[in-house]
């Protein structure tokens, strides 16, 4: 296949090797476990349960909010200790809404989901993986069952599976690959038949051979499926970039790959449709990469849901020193978790404890405009240029030079040798601007309701008076028609007399 090349990208040291050859282990379930309602993007579940109720492995506990929003299971039996604040993976580092689970030891799944036959309608495919509440599990975390739905607005030829898995350190898709091929693959094509698509591509990055063997030998007789290898470049991994390098399409600005035909999913997700749909089990736990120079023993476990950090780093060994910084996914686009009794989510795919050497971030400098970060820009801007605005406080300047079409992989900073944190500034300019359009959002609503009271208190009062008026008509009617009757009467009286 004639590969593309794609603009810009960077190539930092992998740091695979910690972990890239052990197999996937289970981690024990923990004391409690603690299950936010916000896992996804789009709106928080609804808790449907409550304190004190007792639950079964995999029954649902908080249903989806809304089209873009995502059902959540308990991840075992036991009961239901809470339902309030605790701390949760987000960048704002703010407490989120989550029910606490503590475990009954018993670990028994509730009734499940009949299983779909291989040939089932697209539609209950679509349907089973929402039920399950299954998102993207590269760390995207968009429902699922939506993009399987894209079918129905878009003109779509390829699935596209995301196997590059770009990050350093992380290897939880690699070993997924390499241990549970034949669910991935029978995963792929219940996705494939749910978009109605005949063609779909596996993309792994070259780094993983064992990987591209193993996807290779489950597909050498379906012609639909092909496995193709893509280069080691980091962001090989981001949606667009992998569309481009596959199929020469450029995907416009802030469009999806649908629009262009193609729709992209983790391949980490096609094992939980696999679970879904032929298991009849909802998406109650994950595979993930515990790694970095702090943890004593780098692993991969498949750990339930809601299970904290902590739990999963003592399960590695410990921590050997203090980490520099916790993150939640890769080095290059993880999030800094802020405490460790954070669980883990749907959506988080590796747990790094880095230590100074890993991070090597040095003392940052003055800008020498030298121009490396726009070269590796994967997306054509100008980082620098971008920066300066939003130092200057000039964010409508910032979105005009291409804020809102960076896509935070971080490459400007990897490759700044003034070490400024380019894509930091990204990061808060955002987070601003999505602040500004909520209170904007919010001013507006509350002016639309004050404006739709008054036109309601003008519209009664208009009403009362026009009734009251028709009150006075009618009253005059009857009193003048009372009168004519009397003035009748008397003259009819006078005429006989
Ligand atoms: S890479 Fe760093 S030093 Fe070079 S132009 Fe960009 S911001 Fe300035
Ligand atoms: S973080 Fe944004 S600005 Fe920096 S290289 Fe990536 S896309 Fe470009």
């Amino acid at each position: 296949m004639r590969l593309f090349r794609i603009r810009g990208g960077v190539h930092p040291n992998e740091r695979k090797d910690a972990t890239k050859d052990k197999a996937i282990v289970n981690l024990p379930l923990s004391e409690k476990l603690f299950l936010p309602l916000q896992q996804h993007i789009g709106a928080p579940s609804r808790a449907i349960v409550e304190v004190g109720d007792v639950v079964k492995k995999g029954q649902l506990v908080a249903k989806a909010a809304g089209p873009i929003s995502a059902a959540i299971h308990a991840s075992t039996s036991g009961t239901i200790a809470a339902i309030g604040p605790h701390p949760v993976p987000h960048a704002s580092g703010l407490m989120g809404r989550a029910v606490t689970l503590i475990p009954d030891g018993k670990d028994e799944w509730g009734e499940t989901m009949p299983p779909l036959s291989d040939d089932a309608d697209p539609k209950d495919i679509a349907n089973r993986v929402a039920d399950a509440g299954i998102v993207g599990l590269g760390g995207a975390t968009f429902p699922s069952s939506v993009k399987l739905n894209l079918g129905e607005r878009h003109d779509l030829d390829i699935l596209l599976m995301n196997g590059a898995e770009c990050e350093p350190f992380l290897t939880c898709d690699d070993r997924l690959m390499q241990e549970h091929t034949d669910e991935l693959i029978q995963g792929i094509r219940l996705m494939a038949r749910a978009l109605g698509v005949k063609q779909t591509i596996i993309a792994i990055e070259k780094n993983k051979p064992k990987s591209a063997a193993a996807m290779e030998a489950a597909t050498q007789d379906d012609a639909g499926i092909q496995v193709v290898q893509v280069p080691t470049r980091y962001p090989m991994g981001s949606e667009k970039h992998l569309v481009h390098t596959l199929t020469g399409r450029e995907t416009p600005a802030r469009a999806l790959t649908a629009d262009i035909g193609v729709v992209v999913h983790n391949i980490a997700t096609s094992f939980a449709v696999y679970e879904a749909v032929k298991l009849g089990r909802p998406l109650v736990s994950r595979v993930l990469t515990i790694s970095g120079g702090a943890v004593k023993e780098p692993k991969n476990v498949r750990t339930a849901l809601g299970t904290p950090i902590k739990d999963l780093i003592n399960f590695c060994g410990g921590l050997t020193e203090k980490p520099q910084e916790i993150l939640s996914g890769g080095p290059m686009m993880g999030q800094p978790l802020r405490s460790t009794d954070i669980p883990t989510v749907k959506g988080m795919n590796g747990v790094l404890a880095l230590t100074a050497k890993d991070t090597q971030r040095g003392q940052t400098h003055a800008c020498i405009r030298c121009g490396t970060c726009v070269s590796v820009c994967p997306v054509g801007l100008m980082p620098l240029e971008v920066m300066r605005n939003i130092q200057n406080d000039q964010l409508d300047a910032a979105v005009d030079t291409g804020l809102m079409d960076c896509i935070a992989c971080g490459s400007c900073s990897f490759a700044c040798p003034s070490n400024i944190p380019l894509v930091q500034n990204m990061h808060y300019a955002k987070g601003h601007l999505t602040a500004q359009q909520r209170t904007q959002h919010r001013n507006e609503e509350a002016k639309r309701l004050a404006e739709d009271k008054i036109r309601r208190v003008e519209k009664e009062a208009a009403e009362r008076k026009a009734m009251m008026e028709k009150k006075k008509a009618a009253a005059a009617a009857a009193k003048a028609a009372k009168e004519k009757a009397a003035a009748e009467a008397a003259a009819k009286e006078g005429g006989d007399a």
